[in-house]
């Protein structure tokens, strides 16, 4: 029952998904976190590295948008800047954010996965979308408020137990 709710698959930083690699995961689009998943929460910013890993997404054809739970506002100036489409104020856990931005981007749902840091949003928004759940370690959580930080032992907890669900190919897409 709670591998219903685990992420396929764990990494340390969104620079791992190479194009290659999402070659190997059947993965043609992403959508992406932006708070501690793409830059620190405090960062206006991407580093070089994060930047240079898009670019090569890009140039791949892989389709990306930003999903958040940020306010309309400063995701929009974060997404015209570094030139994605976005949803914002997405609701994690909740999917609508999640499935509206995977219709935007138009692949099917089984090769398109959440990229996040959080479990109680990212995971559990792209599972209930029907969408692959990757889960990505988060960039400098100290930085978090206090209310995301507030929810991290209970999801160290969580992880310990889900672990990893398997993908299957006759997954929804
Ligand atoms: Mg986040």
């Amino acid at each position: 029952m709670l591998q219903l709710l685990a992420p396929h698959l764990r990494i340390d930083r969104v620079e791992q998904l190479t194009l290659a690699r999402l070659g190997e995961l059947q993965l043609d689009a992403l959508l992406l976190d932006v708070d501690c998943t793409l830059k620190p929460y405090r960062d206006e910013e991407i580093s070089a590295k994060v930047a240079a890993w898009l670019a090569e997404l890009r140039g791949g054809g892989i389709g990306l948008c930003l999903v958040s739970n940020g306010r309309g506002a400063r995701i929009r100036r974060f997404a015209q800047r570094i030139e994605l489409p976005f949803v914002a104020t997405a609701m994690k856990p909740f999917p609508l954010g999640c499935r509206r931005a995977a219709r935007k981007l138009g692949f099917p749902r089984s090769r398109t996965a959440m990229v996040g840091d959080q479990f109680f949003a990212d995971v559990i928004a792209a599972r209930l979308a029907g969408l692959v759940s990757i889960l990505v370690r988060p960039i400098r959580p100290e930085e978090e408020p206090w209310f995301t930080r507030s929810k991290r032992p209970l999801e160290r907890w969580f992880l310990r137990h889900v672990g990893v669900a398997p993908r299957r190919s006759g997954d929804r897409s």
